[in-house]
């Protein structure tokens, strides 16, 4: 058990370990790390710590592991479900100055960065060089690679490039204990036992700090072309994603959904002198392709507008047109502010499931909310997003809404998190997707790992 004196004195050795740049414990500084962008309350840590690099990281595990001191790894805190939020007693962990591209491979496909560096600059040096690292998700800016495989992170390509697991090549982590697994090399195949590098896939920063990550490149697209489709319903929606999956095969790389609750507000929000797409229609599809020919996708359009599943199309005829298409899917930032306090969930279904769970909620939950649940999601991925105002501090009347949330979902065998992970919001209803043998291995893997429970405490595992 730690004492007050003992606090001071790691502290005091994690002050001279760091220096000024690495250690920080002034108000502001904890304030600025005391939460992430999720509706999860916020609390202090003792102190920030920013290690410069592996051995930093791995002295700051060896002096908190010592005296049992919680430690919470951080990215660039946009995670949306407290996972990245101190706890009690703890110091956070940022990674923010571990940032930067270490190298470009273009021999071997392949990017090793820093942890702490944000997925745009990954995305920008991998173009550069003449590839695509195709993670993308409208947190980018902030977002970093540590918090993206953390977390596994999904995003808007998913249907063509799969999620962050899939172009993680090679690892670097340090354990509770300090020690370091690490496994830099850019190779796709490696059946050599265990895959330790998956193990930190998704575990939202319980079982290690991540430090380092070779990422798998693909090749740049030729071109990209968006199409912003209006239709009758979500019935439709599954015929035209059908449809395009046939016609485009691998060359379709989006297929995003927003019902008109959400279109209406986002399109206020971001384009209000000009909404891309007239209102009036069941849902709107924002679609991307890869393919070489406009006119081949011109004609697919002809042909759904023609056969009735597609009311009215746009397709963007230039870069600032599609921007201004993604910008209303995009705008999720600020119609979470607009309408002041709600529920996020992100729940995982088969995609011809969808349109039914997004009505069920509406009947379900129509008593309890203050306005219209606003659904959004990636179709395609079988995920959606369901954004549910509640009255501001009731929290029964919240708790209420997850737990009729979640029996509906369990009804139908769905994920409570397709792709931001459990966090401390989540953490009560995991049962509702994972079984109580599945609950079991995590304890045991965590407890193997991390015996004194130090790393990351109260997240995730029930
Ligand atoms: C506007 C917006 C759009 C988004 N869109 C998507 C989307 O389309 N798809 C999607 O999947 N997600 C999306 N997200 C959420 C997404 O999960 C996070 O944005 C991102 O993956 C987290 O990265 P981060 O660096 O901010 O991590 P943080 O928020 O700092 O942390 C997230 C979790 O990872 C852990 N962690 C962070 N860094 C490390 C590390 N180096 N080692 C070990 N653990 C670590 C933390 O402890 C925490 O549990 C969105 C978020 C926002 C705000």
């Amino acid at each position: 058990m730690k004492n007050a004196q003992q606090i001071e004195e790691a502290l005091a050795e994690l002050s001279a370990l760091l220096g000024a740049s690495g250690y920080l414990g002034g108000y502001d500084e904890r304030k600025r790390h005391s939460r992430d962008t999720s509706t999860a309350r916020s609390c202090l840590p003792i102190a920030v710590l920013r290690p410069g690099n592996t051995e930093e990281v791995a002295g700051i595990m060896r002096v908190c592991q010592r005296i049992g001191m919680p430690v919470v790894p951080q990215g660039g805190l946009t995670g949306l479900s407290g996972g990245a939020v101190p706890t009690e007693g703890s110091v956070a962990l940022s990674l923010e100055r571990m940032n930067g591209v270490i190298e470009v491979d273009a021999e071997n496909a392949s990017l090793t960065a820093w942890a702490g560096t944000p997925l745009e600059t990954v995305q920008e040096a991998a173009r550069c060089a003449g590839f695509e690292y195709p993670v993308d998700i409208g947190a980018r800016g902030s977002a970093t690679i540590g918090g993206t495989i953390a977390t596994n992170a999904g995003g808007i390509r998913v249907v063509r490039h799969g999620m962050t697991r899939q172009h993680l090549l090679g690892l670097e982590a340090v354990l509770p204990d300090a020690s370091v697994i690490r496994n830099l090399r850019p190779m796709l195949k490696d059946n050599a036992g265990f895959d330790l590098k998956h193990m930190f896939v998704g575990s939202e920063g319980c079982l290690g700090v991540i430090t380092r990550a070779v990422l798998r490149l693909s090749p740049a697209p030729h071109d990209r072309y968006t199409v912003l489709l209006g239709m009758p319903g979500y019935e439709a929606a599954i015929a035209c994603l059908a449809s395009a999956r046939r016609h485009f095969q691998a060359e379709l790389t989006a297929f995003e959904g927003m019902w008109p609750a959400y279109w209406s507000l986002a399109c206020r929000m971001v384009a209000a002198s000009r909404p891309p797409l007239g209102t009036g229609h069941g849902i709107y599809i924002l679609m991307e392709t890869s393919s070489r020919d406009r006119g081949w996708l011109e004609e697919w359009l002809e042909d759904c507008l023609e056969a009735g599943v597609v009311s009215d199309g746009v397709l963007a005829d230039s870069l600032s047109a599609a921007r201004t298409m993604w910008s209303v899917r995009e705008a999720i930032g600020d119609v979470d502010r607009e309408i002041g306090a709600h529920l996020n969930f992100d729940i995982g279904l088969a995609p011809s499931q969808l349109g039914e769970f997004a009505e069920a909620c509406e009947k379900a939950l129509g008593d309890l909310v203050t306005r219209d649940i606003l659904h959004l999601g990636h179709i395609a991925d079988g995920n959606l997003h369901v954004i549910v105002p509640v009255p501001a501090g009731d929290e029964v009347t919240g708790t209420e809404v997850e737990r009729r949330l979640f029996d509906l979902l369990a009804e139908r065998g769905g994920s409570v998190a397709a792709e931001h992970g459990i966090g401390t919001l989540k953490r009560p209803w995991i049962d509702r997707t994972r079984s109580a043998d599945e609950i079991s291995l995590m304890r045991v893997l965590k407890a193997a790992m991390d015996p004194k429970g130090i790393l990351n405490p109260g997240k995730v595992i029930p």
